[in-house]
Order: structure tokens, then sequence, then C-alpha cells
């Protein structure tokens, strides 16, 4: 069960503590609050504006003043702007801890910790609940048959991440990823998701892979769902940015046109979406 709070709660006000909720600030950046801790995806907190070849078209719904300290930061990869901006990476690096993938936490220095596709970081809960465990994925920031990097990846290295710990519903936060095979292969290790961030917004670059989708369109997010079966999907990374190729309105069609608009939790940015064990 998932309620999402409506306009009871001012943004610019500050985000208060949830026992376990999501909210998208726009782009890619989700805060999770989950056992005790805040957790940050993607931080990106510059104002509207160009970024070398990609373009910011709005600032994010709460910034970091409103967000507060994180416990922890996740950072997909640190390569793209709209992933990682200017202040997101202050935001990153005045953490305790960031859990990236190893090339990426190679560049980032510390307080980054990389972690391998399927290697698992424990976080001490706040609640008193023992550890969150985190569990790095895979992802695949482009087609499947898109030129591969030095490293081996399509694109650059992208980490996604499965958060879980005793009792609480498990999230799994996909990062720039165009592949339901990775997310078939995520939900085959760990079948037990209850919610997913997924990167969605078809992200297209005309120069990279002939301007096919670099993140999950919208049919494909609808697939990912409908593979996940989880009972909620909170989608991100679809606006703030001018080359995303669909928007919201796509993705509802595409998840009411699979017959599940009932998981597909898009509140306002900056406001919670709860979840329930
Ligand atoms: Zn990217």
């Amino acid at each position: 069960m998932v309620s999402v709070e409506g306009m009871s709660e001012t943004p610019s006000a500050g985000l208060s503590r949830q026992e376990a909720a999501i909210t998208v600030l726009g782009g890619p950046t989700a805060v999770i609050d989950l056992g005790g801790l805040r957790i940050v995806s993607d931080p990106t907190f510059d104002d509207a504006g160009p970024h070398g070849y990609l373009t910011k078209t709005a600032a994010p719904a709460v910034d970091e003043d409103g967000v507060g300290l994180a416990d922890l930061v996740l950072v997909s990869h640190d390569t793209h702007p709209d992933n990682l901006d200017e202040r997101g990476r202050a935001f990153a690096k005045a953490a305790p801890l960031v859990l990236t993938g190893p090339v990426t936490a190679g560049r980032l220095g510390s307080p980054a910790v990389g972690l391998a596709p399927w290697t698992g970081h424990s976080v001490p809960r706040a609640d008193g609940g023992g550890d969150l465990t985190v569990l790095a994925v895979p992802a695949v920031h482009g087609p499947e048959d898109g030129e591969r990097d030095a490293d081996g990846n399509v694109n650059c290295e992208v980490t996604g991440f499965v958060l879980s710990g005793q009792g609480l519903p498990t999230v799994y936060v996909s990062g720039d990823n165009a592949s339901i095979r990775t997310v078939a292969e995520i939900s085959r290790r760990v079948p037990d998701i209850d919610a997913a961030v997924l990167h969605v917004g078809a992200a297209r670059v005309p120069a990279k892979f002939d301007g096919r989708p670099l993140s999950l369109d919208s049919r494909a997010a609808a697939a990912a769902a409908a593979v996940l079966g989880a009972e909620t999907v909170v989608p991100a990374h679809y606006d703030a940015w001018a080359h995303f190729s669909e928007g919201l309105s796509e993705i509802e069609l595409a998840f009411h046109e699979a017959g599940l608009s009932a998981v597909l939790r898009a509140a306002p940015h900056g406001t919670w979406v709860r979840l329930n064990r």
C-alpha cells in the first residue's frame, strides 16, 4: 500500500523525515528515507542553464538546505552532468559516504567507495534495525549492441543499487539503464523488490548510438515494471533537461496501456511517495 502526501507539505520548507518514502526532486535526483537514513541518489542541484552539450531546463524542487545532510549518497555515474552537476558533486563530497562503481569512485575520491556489480556494502541504520544493505547492480547506458568503452561498458560505467534490510521495503534504483534484459537479471537475482526508482525519459543524444535511447523509454519502463513485479514504481529523470524525448504524459500512457497504472507513483517533485512493507 502506498499513499502520496498532497499539498500539506511545502517543498521549499524542507523535507520532513519519513519512515520509508521516496521523492524525486527533478532530473534523476531522488531522496529515499529508509531505516532512519536519508539517502540521496544522483544529486543535481544546479539552476537551469547550459552544461556543455546538455541544457538544464529547471532547478530542483528542493535545494540542498531543504534536503539537509545526506547519510548516504548513491552516484550511478559521474561522467554526465545531468546525473551529477556541480552543486550535486559538492553535495556528494560533503556526505559521510558515497557509493558508486569502482571506476567512478577512483575519479571522485573520498568519501566514495566503489562497488563492482553484485557486491554489497553494509551501512548501519539509524533506526536500531541493524544494517541497510546496498547491493550494486549492473546498468547498460544505451542499446545492448552499443560500442563498449575500455572498461567494457556501453557509454560509460553506470551502477544501479538495491537497498534492503530487515523489515524494510526493498528498493531498486536503476541509474541510467536502457536494458530490460538487465532489469530481468536483477529481478531474477533479487526476486522481492517492492519499489523501484526507474530512470526513464528515453534520453537521446544525436551523436551517440544513432540517437537511440540511452535510458528506458516509456514502454520499456512499463515492461521493466512488469518484469520486476514491484508494487511501486517511481519515475525519475524524465524532465529538467532538454535531451529527454518522452515526458510524464508518455510514461502515464505506457503504464495505462500495459495495465500497470496502479503501480506508477508519479507524485509532484518534492512530494513523498510513502512505502509500506
Ligand atoms: Zn548518463
